[in-house]
């Protein structure tokens, strides 16, 4: 439909207005090319399934267009983007009127525009601008949505959304879904027919499951959730329907009138008891005070808007956001409609989980062990609010499979919105200048071949002394992870290295003190904090040293065993394999590594000049292994401190914990059992009452419990 210059002209075009460029400035003109790329983009999006824009890059450039039309109402053409309202009626299924029209939502993108949100209500309704109004919060579910019919206390009609007036009939396939019942007792308040509303979706973990098995079937595989919940609605056989697993989540109830057929839903008073009631009549409406929650005021709204934005990822749910929605419903009333929105609901939008941008360079990365990872440079592009213009491309492999090539445009996405990801390159938008990207055959920083070893991924420098290598051993020796020098970052590292006092990680332990103290930046005082928090690494548990020396396979639990299992660091240099197999969950490959490592005379004299520096190579009490406890009043729970406690500190709290029995966890979850709560308590303490599920309990109840 569209050919390939045109694809790329009108991408070039919809960057430019994004990012603000370029604007023609005749209105007409203005609108008319909004009106172009909007379809465009529409069609690569509904029809081809394949967008070129990420969601938030569209609603950005759909506002555009309609901040316009808003200005200038004569711009307005009936075949404008704008004008449409989402329809999915093609004829299959016959078309049912809805009692009261489904309507879209206005979008937010962050807490100032709740906040302006607020405001126009407050002025729509005469309400004071200092007056807290209250708003009911829940999950913007990402389904098909439904409405559905009860008469006389059964369900008799259940319908698609359809054009928002007019939907699918499709009773026969709701009925199957478990979670909608067939009867409900509305007359309990007096209700002959009612309309609710709600969303048809599929938890991820199921959908998953559904893919796998089709995987093994040799079936093609559904592309998300979303299109599976509303596909599955609209099939043609309901023992069909029944066979994906869906669940119908109800947030609103639409209508409810009496046997007069008076509308009689404003008597429960507010949106949030109208949803406790429908929770008590049996139906799956998102539960209160976790997943939905009455907010005294906007910013409360606003604050539980951000902390499911925080934990969507965990969610077992899609949703792209959360809804916020004036609580009385006499309010609603007085507020009413515009042609598209209630005036007094508004949709959150979580931020952009997907942008496009374009591919310049490749970078190499060396790892510690060598590792080499090649990492995109890309122009900067905002992504879930952060600045992206680098991201890791993992392997060869990943690159060939993705097929990317120098100059593609590339649509890229934040998977649990922490780290970005290539989705893949935009292919059709290719004009024959891109180039394949060549992967190197030797490292960029010492030229030796690079290697890779059987069944992994990554492609290896195999020099040991390759400068890179060591630099980044030095980091790695020196964090948290490992030796946990506090004040000793990547950058000192990385000036240090510059200056050629750090060659190999021995050099940590003999600093040219008086040198350093003569550089900007540093002074006596910052010199004598770096040089105390190394003396107190020297006494570190010798897991800890053995962990930093990064030998290839040897993690953080195997240098545990390994401290605990000799009495001497370098009783390892007589160990052979065998030995090393002795000990209870060490594999043959750790055995061979550190075998390896400890058979290089290089390696065994570097540890002697440690020992010499004052460096610990013994077992502490630290390294000793410590019995499981069984008995206890925590054995089995997982237990927080939060807040400062005052009657110790809280590393000893977590070990009078550890010792009752408890595992130490340092967030809160699902899974988190007890939350101890000391003095001034923050977000921690909100959300483990959110999650409803946690104990909390005082520094007080905490010390009885542990000493009873
Ligand atoms: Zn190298």
């Amino acid at each position: 439909m569209y050919d390939p210059d045109q694809q790329k002209a009108f991408f070039e075009r919809s960057k430019a207005l994004l990012n603000g460029q370029d604007i023609l400035t005749d209105e007409d003109e203005r609108a008319a090319e909004l009106r172009q790329l909007l379809k465009f983009h529409e069609h690569r999006y509904y029809v081809m399934n394949e967008p070129l824009l990420g969601d938030t890059e569209y609603d950005q450039l759909f506002k555009q267009l309609e901040r316009l039309e808003e200005q200038s109402p004569e711009l307005i053409t009936p075949d404008s983007p704008t004008q449409r309202v989402g329809s999915d009626l093609d004829g299959d299924f016959v078309s049912v009127p809805h009692l009261v029209p489904m309507l879209s939502l206005g979008n937010s993108y962050n807490a100032e525009d709740l906040i302006e949100f607020d405001k126009s209500v407050k002025r729509m309704l005469n309400i004071d601008e200092d007056q807290p109004l209250a708003y009911a919060v829940e999950p913007k579910y990402d389904g098909g949505s439904i409405a559905l019919v009860y008469e006389d206390d059964l369900l008799v009609r259940a319908a698609t959304r359809g054009n928002g007036t007019l939907g699918e009939e499709i009773t026969a396939n709701a009925r199957v879904i478990r979670s909608v019942p067939l009867v409900a007792d509305f007359s309990r308040f007096g209700f002959r027919k009612v309309e609710l509303r709600g969303e048809v979706i599929i938890r991820k973990d199921k959908f998953a499951a559904m893919n796998a098995a089709r995987a093994k079937q040799g079936l093609s595989l559904f592309a998300n959730p979303r299109n599976t919940a509303t596909g599955g609605l609209r099939m043609k056989s309901p023992a069909e329907v029944a066979t994906r697993e869906l669940e119908a989540f109800i947030y609103s109830l639409g209508i409810a009138t009496d046997e007069n057929g008076k509308d009689a839903l404003i008597d429960f008073g507010t949106h949030t008891a109208a949803l406790d009631a429908l929770t008590a009549l049996g139906f799956k409406v998102p539960k209160a005070n976790i997943e939905r929650k009455h907010c005294n005021d906007i910013n409360e709204a606003a604050a539980f808007c951000r902390q499911w934005e925080d934990q969507r990822e965990k969610y077992h749910y899609e949703i792209d956001g959360m809804v916020v929605k004036v609580d009385s419903l006499a309010l609603q009333e007085r507020a009413g409609y515009t042609s598209h929105h209630p005036r007094w609901a508004i949709a959150y939008k979580f931020a952009a989980k997907q942008a496009t941008t374009t591919l310049l360079d490749v970078e190499y990365q060396v790892g510690k062990i060598g590792t080499i990872t090649p990492v995109a440079k890309t122009e900067p592009v905002n992504l879930a609010g952060v600045s992206i213009s680098s991201i890791s491309l993992h392997n060869e492999d990943f690159i060939r499979e993705k097929d990317l090539r120098f100059g593609d445009k590339i649509l890229i996405e934040r998977a649990g919105d922490v780290i970005p990801y290539v989705v893949k390159a935009l292919d059709d938008l290719r004009d024959g200048s891109e180039v394949p990207i060549e992967y190197p055959k030797a490292c960029p920083f010492c030229d030796t071949a690079l290697v890779r070893a059987e069944g992994e991924a990554a492609v290896r420098c195999p020099n040991y002394e390759c400068p890179q290598q060591v630099l980044q051993r030095i980091i790695f020796h020196v964090s948290k992870a490992a030796m946990d020098i506090d004040g000793m970052g990547k950058r000192y590292v990385e000036q240090f290295f510059e200056y050629g006092w750090l060659n190999s990680i021995v050099d940590v332990y003999r600093l040219p003190y008086a040198e350093i103290e003569q550089l900007e930046g540093f002074g006596t005082k910052s010199v004598e904090k770096l040089r105390a928090s190394i003396d107190t690494a020297l006494e570190n548990p010798l897991w800890r040293l053995l962990h930093g020396l990064s030998i290839h396979h040897l993690g953080k639990k195997a240098s545990q065993l390994l401290a605990a299992n000799v009495q001497h660091a370098l009783d390892l240099e007589n160990w052979t394999e065998e030995d090393f197999l002795h000990i209870k969950d060490i594999g043959p490959t750790v055995a061979k590594n550190v075998a390896e490592w400890f058979a290089n005379p290089g390696n065994v004299r570097m540890l002697r000049e440690m020992e010499f520096l004052g460096v610990n190579l013994t077992p502490t009490d630290a390294d000793k292994p410590k019995a499981a406890v069984t008995e206890g009043p925590f054995v089995g729970k997982s237990i927080l401190f939060t807040g400062s406690l005052q009657q110790m500190s809280r590393k000893e709290a977590q070990e009078k914990a550890a010792a009752a029995g408890a595992r130490n966890v340092s967030a809160v979850s699902g899974k988190l059992n007890i939350l101890v709560v000391g003095e001034k308590p923050g977000s921690k303490l909100k959300k483990a009452e959110a999650l409803g599920t946690v104990e909390v309990m005082t520094e007080a109840e905490f010390l009885e419990r542990v000493s009873g």
